[in-house]
């Protein structure tokens, strides 16, 4: 029997910001791909995954959400991805997750992965841009569904087959800054740390009723007491 407890992160809000990259990348994308302009304030897409927020953009602007057309933009979005992360506003790694990553790294009793509405690639193009992509080993994405509360599944499995142990939710702490994070993680049963640090302040996070909340991560050692570390 497994004592390991599992802690799955979102990335945009929670590890870091990235002074709006991912948007300018979805606008940009599109224009470049459909010819059209994009205005990403019309949707609402905090605590959305990539899959999810591409429907919503074509049929915003009348075009059917057929997988070709959501799979060119995807294709256009990861193109420019990078190019906004190299050359627009710099983002920055958010308080206290520096020195949680790498103490949770260390730590035998601990496995971290990924549940993010990023995809995959796109995942490694911003956490890669910051320094901490190295961290993890697995994790849920925008590939895997366009539906956020589908996606705890996915990264309980893979992280099973990562460490080879099961992990049952009521072991795993899942880290967003969304009410969509709170959400996935009671869907699935799971325990949930809400952080003030994305769009969403800290009582209408508390209005949720995660496990916890946090205006930010830099009290570590709450943080640590919070999962058990
Ligand atoms: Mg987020």
């Amino acid at each position: 029997m497994s004592k390991k407890t599992l802690v799955l992160w979102d990335i945009d809000g929670t590890l870091i910001v990235s002074q709006g990259a991912g948007v300018r990348a979805m606008e940009r994308g599109f224009t470049k791909r459909f010819g059209l302009p994009c205005d990403l304030r019309k949707i609402d897409w905090a605590g959305r995954t990539d899959s999810w927020i591409t429907s919503e953009v074509l049929r915003h602007n009348g075009l059917p959400d057929t997988p070709a057309n959501i799979q060119a933009y995807l294709e256009a979005y990861l193109e420019t991805l990078p190019l906004e992360l190299a050359d627009g506003p710099q983002g920055q790694v958010l308080p206290g997750i520096l020195e949680l990553l790498e103490t949770l790294h260390h730590h035998p009793r601990i496995a971290q992965g990924l549940l993010t509405g990023n995809l995959q690639r796109g995942a490694q193009f911003k956490l890669t841009h910051h320094n901490v992509w190295h961290y993890f080993e697995f994790g849920a994405f925008a590939d895997d569904s366009p539906r956020r509360n589908d996606l705890g599944p996915h990264a309980l499995r893979r992280a099973g087959e990562r460490h080879n142990v099961t992990f049952t939710p009521t072991q795993t702490w899942i880290i967003g800054d969304t009410p969509h994070d709170i959400e996935c993680g009671k869907v699935i049963g799971a325990r949930t740390i809400a952080v003030a640090t994305g769009n969403y302040t800290l009582s209408e996070l508390e209005s949720h009723n995660p496990t916890a909340a946090f205006a930010d991560f830099s009290d570590t050692s709450a943080f640590l007491r919070t999962i058990g570390a």
